[in-house]
């Protein structure tokens, strides 16, 4: 099999122009990037309904190596393309750090890409570096304003906005600054997430319009006061100039599959400190372009697709009509105690009892009236008793398990998963919503630990008791949470793994980010800002002497 990077250098790429014209897009809202990248100016349709149909693509908790949600979301597109629906995938955007550390990059993998993936995964549009730059210049003008008088008595010492970067540093975790004397600054503690994790792509995701944008940038809280009064940016009166950077990073971008089908892809929150999904504007503009319209959620669905369906799709204005649970029988077996470094060996036994996280996230979609449909993304060490297995499985959920084997067929590996997923999808369904938007932070928090994780309890640090009394002095008790918690379990432990019960979460820490609306809990130990491997990816890429031709890219 041929790696990623060769086959995606190999494919025969289409004009962007040919792409947007397919699409039904006028010449004035195409600005290409190049021959075979373009962003998108949509404000003409702005009004324009949304016909087509949702699918979101979600899946177990996964194995740090990632369960091929990308590949299948990209696979299917193609499969109800070759079907005859006119189609359009929305996704996010990769980030540097997964590309040059472990995961590698957000493109989809072997005959079910996106390309030009080599641009799309190192620098694309330049979207992330503008955030990163929007967010750095915020960064610099709050300690600017510290050391021009502080006007606004910002407390130094509770300044919650940092610095990022698109990269795993782990050194800048926490960090010094304003060393030098007087004219250095003031000298206080900071420390860097990595870029996806900035407040600034939550709200880029969130958005619906650049007004819009700016509105939520005034929002953002900076920090404290010495009075422990929340200051914003609106006022540090900067919004203006934040929004100029961003006024071409809010437009979505243009690229295709390796077959031809139109995606816009389009910001990439963190799904575990955000809400894990492309961007609002992004999903909108498939569902008016398309018949269908693939997109996927960030990790497991416990947090991907929660957050999909809490906090996005009351943005967006439309729920999916389907959701296709990604599994696959290595991950499986994985929740069933088979060791991580042995999954290619099959195993009826660990997979028997492993199946038990499939059918909880089946049960949790289930609880929001969506019809799902589960994808086993075959791997070459797959047995036939194993995929029978867990479709027998899945007929207690009166769900299909379908295995789909889009990495190494592309769209012809998916044309089962595509006709059920066209045939759920003609089903009228209602989501059915897991907590009402004015309910207490502390009951919204409840309802996604029993109803989604599985879990009995909530118990608060005495920090977070503290941040709970202040958010309702504030009246920021009753907004959308993102529940930070490790991808691996349903729970808050990273090695409870299969389908935990009855346990507690703890939450260490909320954090209010009023730009993108909502508040975060953070359980356990969340890093914002992600270390790199042993072997990072980046020991493996290279350019040929070509000065075209770039290696180990995956
Ligand atoms: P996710 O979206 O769940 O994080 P991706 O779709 O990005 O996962 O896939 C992660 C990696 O696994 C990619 O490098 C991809 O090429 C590879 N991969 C996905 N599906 C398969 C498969 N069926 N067989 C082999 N490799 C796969």
């Amino acid at each position: 099999m041929l790696s990623d990077i060769e086959i995606a250098q190999a494919a025969k790429i289409a004009p962007i122009n040919e792409i947007a014209t397919n699409l039904g897009l006028a010449p004035q809202e195409i600005e290409p990037y190049g021959h075979y990248m373009a962003k998108l100016d949509l404000k003409n349709r702005k009004n324009d309904p949304m016909t087509g149909k949702l699918v979101l693509v979600t899946s177990i908790n996964p194995t740090p190596a990632g369960e091929g949600k990308s590949t299948v979301t990209v696979g299917l597109g193609d499969a109800l393309t070759q079907a005859g629906k006119k189609t359009v995938i929305a996704l996010r955007e990769p980030s540097l750090g997964p590309v040059m550390g472990m995961k590698g990059g957000a493109t989809g993998g072997g005959f079910s890409q996106v390309i030009p993936m080599d641009k799309i995964n190192l620098h694309f549009t330049g979207d992330f570096h503008a955030l990163t730059t929007a967010h750095n210049t915020l960064a610099a003008l709050i300690d600017n304003h510290m050391y021009q008088g502080n006007t606004l008595r910002l407390d130094p010492r509770r300044i919650l906005w940092k610095r990022v970067l698109d990269i795993n540093d782990r050194a800048l975790r926490h960090t010094t600054i304003g060393l030098g004397g007087p004219t250095s600054g003031i000298v206080r503690e900071d420390g860097f997430d990595i870029t996806v994790a900035s407040e600034l792509m939550a709200i880029l995701t969130l958005a619906t319009d650049l007004p819009d944008l700016k509105h939520r940038i005034e929002a953002i809280v900076v920090g404290y006061t010495y009075d422990k009064e929340p200051v914003t940016v609106a006022q540090l009166d900067v919004a203006g100039a934040l929004t100029v950077l961003l006024k071409d990073a809010i437009k979505p971008n243009l690229v295709q599959t390796l077959a031809q089908t139109p995606v816009i892809m389009h910001g990439g929150p963190f799904a575990n400190i955000a809400q894990g999904t492309n961007s609002v504007q992004a999903t909108k503009a498939a569902l008016q372009l398309g018949e269908i319209a693939v997109t996927e959620g960030g990790f497991g669905a416990d947090l991907g697709a929660e957050k999909f369906l809490d906090i996005k799709v009351p943005k967006l204005g439309k729920a999916p009509s389907a959701v296709v649970i990604v599994a696959t029988v290595r991950a499986l077996k994985m929740h069933g105690g088979q060791a991580k470094s042995d999954l290619t060996t099959p195993n009826i036994a660990a997979l028997t009892t492993g199946l038990a996280n499939l059918g909880r996230h089946i049960q949790s979609m289930q609880r929001y009236d969506l019809p799902v449909v589960v994808a086993i993304n075959e791997f070459s060490s797959d047995t036939p008793a194993e995929l029978a297995l867990i479709a027998n499985y899945t007929q207690q959920f009166d769900v299909k398990a379908i295995p789909t084997d889009v990495w190494a067929k592309g769209g012809a590996g998916a044309n089962a998963l595509a006709a059920e997923v066209i045939k759920l999808t003609e089903k009228a369904s209602q989501l059915r919503p897991l907590y009402a938007s004015e309910d207490a932070l502390t009951t919204k928090i409840e309802k996604i630990v029993t109803e989604i994780y599985g879990g009995s309890k909530v118990e608060y640090s005495p920090k977070a008791l503290r941040e709970l009394k202040t958010f309702a002095k504030y009246g920021w008790d009753k907004l959308p949470v993102v529940m930070a918690k490790t991808q691996y379990s349903l729970s808050d432990d990273a090695q409870a793994l299969g389908a935990p019960r009855d346990f507690t979460i703890h939450i260490k820490t909320l954090v209010p980010k009023l730009g993108a609306g909502f508040i975060v809990a953070l359980t356990g130990n969340i890093l914002t800002m992600p270390g790199l491997p042993a072997d990072p990816a980046a020991n493996h890429i290279d350019l040929l002497p070509d000065g075209e031709t770039i290696t180990g890219l995956f």
